[in-house]
């Protein structure tokens, strides 16, 4: 499969802050971009050398996109496998449909870690209101239930403290398949921010502390505060992850730390199969961010050193929090994106701020 040269294009599925991200970084390196996705107020179409306002059900739309771009890939977990089928006969498309089809399904993707030795929150697979009551014996309370597919930043999950809340909660998810997980007690939230290239190569930016508030993340941390022996973990599992999922491209694997008395360990959240909010701090504390990392993962060139030069901490700007801009800008050492979203309804991710300092 031919590597891409300066001046090729490379499409984008999605047109949301990633994938506004990712064009500019690929406009870093010489490459053009054509940005895919239904949504006409799509952030990534300003940044675009050409944009494709359709839906991913769009035969004839994905045809012509595919017919010039040298290679696909995505910026959002939720690509249709249909449209994701129809790409990659096309084209080349990474990361892998695989990686895609495991995902997307939060059962298949606990499976994938457990299959891994990697430990995750122990978890039950829920067909049914059938499912319930036994799943929840064996889990105990309390319990998260949460969607298999399509869940994000929070949604499609609903806590169950009781056995009576279990089928309003079933009810509250939209009664679709689901996974219902053992609600664990965590020291930290972290995450690993890590590339492989087409030839293998692997890559992963060090461990980031992760603070979340109603679901959504807040603030990214690097370094992320953690003995040595359990970001090595961290990473060892995102390699192995990568691995399995014979992975082309950025993806980020989220861990809670959990103390216990032999010491700190790992238990493997969530895959997502793209570059991620937590990894944003890269934009400014390394040579290679994330966002260039993925375009040179999916062009076939050499990955960039994820070394770090300054420690950081990037905060989300959600809804109105994006108002302070005029004094975010004149902050001294603070670095402002502001993604240029049209309405900053509450909960969206409007922009974000990192500031530098050096490293500890
Ligand atoms: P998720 O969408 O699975 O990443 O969940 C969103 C957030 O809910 C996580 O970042 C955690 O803060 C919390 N959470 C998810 N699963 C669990 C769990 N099994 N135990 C405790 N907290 C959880």
């Amino acid at each position: 499969m031919a590597e891409l040269a300066p001046g090729d294009t490379v499409g984008i599925l999605g047109g949301g802050q990633l994938g506004r991200m990712l064009a500019v970084a690929a406009a870093k390196l010489g490459l053009r971009t054509h940005v895919f996705c239904p949504d006409p107020d799509s952030p990534a179409f300003a940044v675009a050398a050409q944009a494709t306002c359709a839906s991913y059900e769009d035969e004839d739309a994905l045809e012509r996109f595919a017919a010039g771009v040298a290679v696909v890939t995505y910026e959002f977990e939720n690509v249709p496998a249909g449209t994701a089928a129809r790409l990659s006969a096309a084209r080349p498309l990474f990361p892998p449909s695989r990686a895609l089809e495991v995902t997307q399904d939060r059962l298949l993707e606990k499976r994938l870690a457990a299959s891994l030795g990697l430990g995750t929150a122990p978890f039950r697979p829920v067909d049914g209101v059938q499912d319930l009551a036994p799943a929840l014996r064996e889990a105990g309370t309390p319990a998260l239930l949460k969607t298999r597919r399509f869940g994000y930043d929070g949604k499609g999950q609903a806590r169950i403290d009781a056995l009576n809340e279990a089928e309003p909660a079933f009810e509250a998810i939209g009664r679709q398949p689901a996974i219902l997980e053992s609600f664990v007690t965590f020291a930290a939230e972290i995450s690993v921010v890590a590339a492989r290239g087409r030839n293998g190569a692997f890559a992963a930016y060090d461990p980031v502390r992760n603070e979340h508030a109603g679901g959504i993340l807040r603030r990214s941390t690097v370094p992320a505060g953690m003995e040595a022996e359990v970001a090595a973990a961290a990473i060892e599992a995102a390699r192995a992850i990568g691995e399995s999922l014979d992975f082309v491209g950025v993806f980020c694997a989220e861990f809670f730390v959990i103390a216990e008395r032999e010491g700190a360990r790992v238990l493997v959240n969530e895959i997502a199969p793209r570059v991620h909010n937590s990894g944003h701090w890269t934009l400014e504390a390394c040579a290679v961010s994330q966002f260039e990392q993925h375009i040179r993962a999916v062009a076939g060139w050499p990955l960039g050193s994820p070394a770090r030069h300054s420690d950081a901490v990037m905060e989300n700007l959600i809804g109105d929090d994006v108002l302070a801009w005029p004094a975010l800008l004149s902050e001294p050492g603070a670095s402002l994106h502001v993604y240029g979203k049209r309405e900053a309804r509450p909960g969206r991710k409007m922009g974000h701020v990192t500031r530098l300092s050096a490293r500890g």
